[in-house]
């Protein structure tokens, strides 16, 4: 199945201007009306002109829809926003706080945030992998673009673990590829057993694996051998591919300390790709998702 598409024709009908995207978010959070916590019942609430609120019919009680979200108290309208994740939503690759800026006229910095805040979405749990699961490490960034291996200097390693059949990827930030460091990461998201095959190159770290009771393909990569039958880490390391070009070509460089926000961000677009939803509605629910209920005070 192809992804779902969502054309920025749909996105403009969709949302025009900024008090449409307020509504969205208000019926969204309130999919079956206000329970006014003043009048202790279901009340009509009311857009209140010229404030990001809407007004009980009744009491005059305030909410906020976007309390709790990552567009509240900023300044920067709903729509820009909206259209922020829009344009990360609808890229492979990325697109960068320069191109933000220039497309929504805001400064580099809001530019820079509001992506920071969006990636923040992006961070998804998954669940345990079964089955075939291919796990590699690599480095990513320094100032030599190009040049990868195991101890490349100034670079950050990064390990992955992708599920062949289901396709999903997962990637930590590592201090260092030992395995004391990378078995943990096994250990946490495939259930141990035989049942369960970790795929991996001859680099000794894995040597591990089969001690911890899974069972291990091994593909000799020192000598030239790139699939074995069903040993490969073909998938993991396609993904690889795909994050190295982005962050080259989109982003140039990514510092250690924002690094995991952006594998989060190609991560979420590569589980998601095969989605029947548009990447756009599953970067909304996300949102509303995390959005901090607001309290209420009676
Ligand atoms: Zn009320």
């Amino acid at each position: 199945m192809k992804t779902a598409k969502y054309t920025i024709k749909e996105f403009n009908e969709q949302f025009p201007d900024d008090n449409i995207c307020l509504e969205f978010i208000f019926k969204a959070r309130y999919p079956q009306g206000v329970f006014c916590p003043v009048c202790q019942k279901v009340t009509k609430y009311y857009r209140r002109t010229g404030r990001k609120a809407y007004a009980c019919e009744f009491c005059g009680n305030h909410i906020f829809p976007t309390a709790g979200t990552i567009f509240h108290k900023s300044p920067t309208p709903l729509r820009s926003w909206f259209y922020a994740m829009f344009l990360m939503s609808s890229t492979r690759c990325g697109i960068s706080a320069k191109q933000l800026e220039r497309e929504l006229g805001v400064t580099y910095k809001t530019a820079w945030r509001m992506f920071k805040q969006i990636r923040s979405l992006m961070n998804e749990s998954t669940k345990p992998m079964k089955g075939h699961i291919e796990v590699d490490e690599t480095y990513i960034g320094g100032r030599h673009s190009g040049s990868t291996g195991r101890g490349a200097e100034g670079k950050t390693p990064v390990v992955g673990l992708a599920h062949r059949d289901e396709g999903q990827v997962l990637t930590s930030v590592v201090k260092d590829v030992k395995a004391r460091t990378i078995m943990p990461i096994i250990w946490n998201n495939v259930p141990r057993g035989t049942d369960n095959t970790i795929h991996t190159d001859e680099f000794p770290t894995y040597t591990y694996v089969k001690k911890l009771g899974y069972s291990h393909g091994i593909v000799q990569h020192g000598k030239g051998v790139y699939a074995e039958g069903i040993n490969h880490v073909n998938t993991v390391e396609g993904f690889w591919s795909l994050v190295k070009r982005g962050i080259n070509g989109v982003y140039h460089a990514v510092s250690p300390k924002y690094l995991q926000t952006y594998l989060n961000e190609y991560g979420f677009r590569y589980n998601h790709r095969k989605s029947a939803t548009p990447m756009f509605s599953l970067m909304m629910e996300r949102m509303l998702a995390l959005a901090v209920p607001k309290v209420v005070r009676l």
